[in-house]
């Protein structure tokens, strides 16, 4: 299945497009506007819009009757600045970089939308084209999943992430979890505040946390099993305003990430545990929030096989590897969770052209190679999977 040009320089066009304009998570309004009038352009059955705040759904049906499919595509940009390195299409936004690639995504699943729209007459089954906003915040998909994007429940789903970690030309797909759980939480430690030099008079919520940051590490290090990753980090720590001062109130804020929902589950438990007795020792009162949630990416075995042996035809065995796993979070754990599919990286770096910046930096840019194989992928997946139903 190859592109014709006109489609390739659409497809090029839009990723140029968003990437000009991008739009911060649950601010999609132009990204959203432009999807809504692709979809509709090409006539699909239905297009939905305001999905989970900013989200669109569309539907193709084929003449055929069949299993249903969902495709996944985030939509959302970051707030960094890009850095200017005389690219045509540098953000037109100071401030808002779509520097994860998910002008890419959009633009490959609006193609896959076009080309499968123009084979409806002998498509078996539909199709459902999610285009998920606030990906960056984990919580686009759930806001989705409240307003129904899943009722029907389709019987499949598949997405795909450009990768930089990987060379353009090569595609890495693997069973089990791809994407770790995250977890974010606030603990709030309260004491009663007063002198620096009349400690006994007080309850010290500093160095209270200082013990509790110390202890929370022990629970990777000593209570996680070695061969299951877990990662726990405090990334902020505020409290106190002047050397002679005890403050009243230290607040620390950290990221739980796990492969294995039974270690998620075990660990949470676990934070919670340590802080209140952590807290008691050092007569202050604990408070925790979780204020984000989302689980781990787990792909389901035999839809990862449809996809390495799709990419095995579309691109030679020697160009589909297994390796890519990161501790990093994607919402599109959501989905998975509630429907088998598969996830998958595409790579899009290219180091002879300098595209290789990681994901999430000022430079980074790809190589647009990968948007066409993006499309072929995922289209061949989708015609694959409904073929086989
Ligand atoms: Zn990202
Ligand atoms: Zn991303």
């Amino acid at each position: 299945m190859m592109l014709t040009h006109a489609q390739r320089d659409r497809l090029v066009d839009l990723r140029r497009d968003f990437h000009r304009h991008p739009e911060l998570a649950h601010e999609e309004e132009r990204t959203a506007r432009v999807i809504a009038e692709r979809l509709r352009s090409i006539a699909l059955d239905e297009v939905c819009t305001r999905v989970g705040r900013t989200g669109v759904v569309g539907v193709l049906n084929g003449a055929r009757a069949g299993r249903r499919v969902m495709l996944r595509a985030d939509i959302d940009a970051l707030p960094l600045t890009e850095s200017d390195h005389g690219q045509p299409y540098r953000s037109s936004r100071e401030g808002v970089h779509h520097a994860c690639g998910h002008d890419g995504h959009t633009a490959i699943l609006l193609t896959v939308a076009e080309v499968l729209a123009a084979r409806r007459d002998d498509l078996r089954g539909s199709v459902q084209f999610v285009f998920q906003p606030a990906e960056e915040r984990v919580d686009g998909a759930a806001g989705m999943l409240r307003d129904g994007v899943l009722e029907p429940t389709p019987d499949a789903c598949f997405g795909l992430h450009l990768w930089n970690e990987v060379e353009v030309g090569r595609i890495d797909v693997r069973p089990g979890p791809i994407y770790a759980s995250a977890d974010a939480f606030v603990i709030e430690l309260a004491g009663s505040g007063g002198h620096a030099a009349m400690p006994h008079q007080v309850a010290d919520p500093v160095v209270a946390a200082a013990e509790l940051i110390v202890a929370l590490q022990t629970l990777v290090s000593r209570e996680s099993p070695p061969m299951e990753p877990a990662v726990l980090t405090i990334g902020s720590i505020h409290g106190g305003t002047a050397p002679n001062i005890i403050p009243s109130c230290v607040e620390i804020q950290g990221t739980l990430r796990t492969f294995s929902p039974g270690l998620r589950a075990r660990l949470l438990t676990r934070i919670e545990a340590v802080m209140t007795d952590v807290a008691r020792t050092f007569r202050v009162e604990p408070k925790l929030l979780m204020t984000d949630a989302c689980p781990a990416c787990i792909n389901d075995a035999p839809m990862a096989e449809l996809v390495q042996r799709v990419g095995t035809r579309v691109l030679g065995a020697s160009n589909v590897g297994q390796q890519q796993q990161t501790m990093g979070a994607d919402d599109m754990s959501e989905f998975l969770n509630a429907v088998p599919g598969c996830y998958f990286f595409v790579g899009a770096a290219n180091a002879e052209r300098g595209l290789q910046s990681p994901h999430h930096s000022p430079t980074f840019d790809f190589d647009e190679r990968a948007l066409d194989i993006g499309v072929q992928m995922l289209t061949s997946v989708a015609l694959e999977y409904l073929e086989a139903g």
